[in-house]
């Protein structure tokens, strides 16, 4: 079911009516309690004929920007002026987003268990079912991820490697920066490019928090997507996006030392090779340790816990000629996704002093 739209979206017992949505919960199992648990699924079908898309967020449970990138979506996409269907899940791993934990109750990670079964283990049967039930429905998928906890990625588009449709959905999404990688066995990104259904994984921000720059860069990205497969009217003010950044090697900087760490260089810097990016000390400032790049590049992932053990993954450097060039660009691109907040947001918030 690549092309739907104009024609009622049998799902489940339900048939949606083209140009009207419907929250859809899927049960998965019954927990420890004898509660039931379900997946909800809110299916936008478009008044037109078109692509069916899915988004979805915190399949990693602790990793929540998504989820606020769908809640806008979910305000914003109108069935009635869409072709095609989109599928909103806000939570894939609902055990995981209850605990704030990346993994499910039965300590297995969704995101290794797919495609699972029906009469698998917990995460085999979550799996199974978002596989089943949105996975299988859809042309193409948005996954939405964030950096493991205390750490930050600055937004950042993942595809498999050597796909041209691939690059071009990417490029339409304009992140920052668009990272090619190898694809993990059992991952979401690895079953749907086996099903042939394209996947755009967005890697943005920190887990268990929102940040306003992922965010925004979630809502435009998926909007843009939708307008350039045909799905929405394109808005004037999403079409000006700079040229993201590109690259397909990226190296981790470890912590020389256990200690406390000071950081000199976050996200989004340009560096050259053996450019400061921050030291490591002892407890009393003593005996400081420096980290610096081993590439020219951009840091793409940064710690944010300066407690921190020998060997611990500090910076996160996507290898791309041209750093500072580069870099300019990557600013020229987060200014502009900041500077398109909602009307009479920046009005409501109030000094500090006004709220005391
Ligand atoms: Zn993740």
């Amino acid at each position: 079911m690549h092309g739907t739209g104009a024609e009622p979206f049998a799902i489940a017992e339900h048939s949606i009516a083209p140009g009207t949505a419907r929250d859809v919960a899927f049960p998965v199992t019954t927990l420890a309690t004898g509660t039931a648990s379900s997946l909800g699924v809110r299916v936008l079908h478009g008044a037109r004929p078109g692509p069916a898309v899915f988004v979805s967020a915190a399949i990693h449970g602790d990793e929540i920007v998504g989820t606020a990138v769908i809640q806008r979506l979910a305000q914003e996409l109108d069935p009635q002026a869409l072709g095609g269907t989109v599928m909103l899940v806000p939570v894939a791993n609902i055990f995981g987003f209850m605990t704030h934990s990346r993994y499910l109750p039965d300590r297995r990670d969704l995101n290794r268990s797919f495609p699972g079964s029906a009469n698998g283990s917990l995460a085999g049967q979550l799996a199974n079912i978002f596989y089943r039930e949105v996975v299988g429905r859809c042309a193409l998928g948005i996954d939405i991820h964030t950096a493991a906890i205390h750490r930050y990625n600055l937004p950042q588009i993942r595809i498999a490697a050597g796909n041209k449709r691939l690059v071009e959905l990417a490029m339409a999404f304009g992140a920052p920066v668009i990272i090619e990688s190898p694809l993990r066995d059992g991952s979401l990104r690895d079953l749907a490019h086996r099903q042939g259904v394209d996947m755009l994984l967005l890697e943005a921000g920190e887990a268990l928090r929102f940040d306003r720059l992922s965010v925004e860069t979630g809502v435009a990205g998926v909007t843009r997507v939708l307008a350039h497969l045909g799905m929405i009217e394109a808005d004037d003010g999403l079409t000006e996006v700079g040229i993201p950044a590109r690259a397909n090697r990226s190296v981790w900087v470890r912590s020389p030392r256990g200690g406390v760490a000071h950081f000199t260089r976050e996200s989004g810097a340009p560096v050259r090779k053996g450019d400061l990016l921050g030291c490591v000390t002892g407890l009393f400032g003593e005996d400081a340790q420096e980290m610096v790049s081993p590439v020219d590049g951009i840091v793409i992932g940064h710690a944010t816990l300066p407690v921190v053990h020998q060997g611990d993954a500090l910076f996160h450097i996507a290898e791309i000629p041209h750093p500072e060039r580069v870099g300019a660009r990557i600013e020229t691109i987060t200014e502009a996704i900041l500077a398109s907040e909602p009307e009479g947001f920046a009005e409501a918030l109030l000094d500090e002093d006004e709220v005391v």
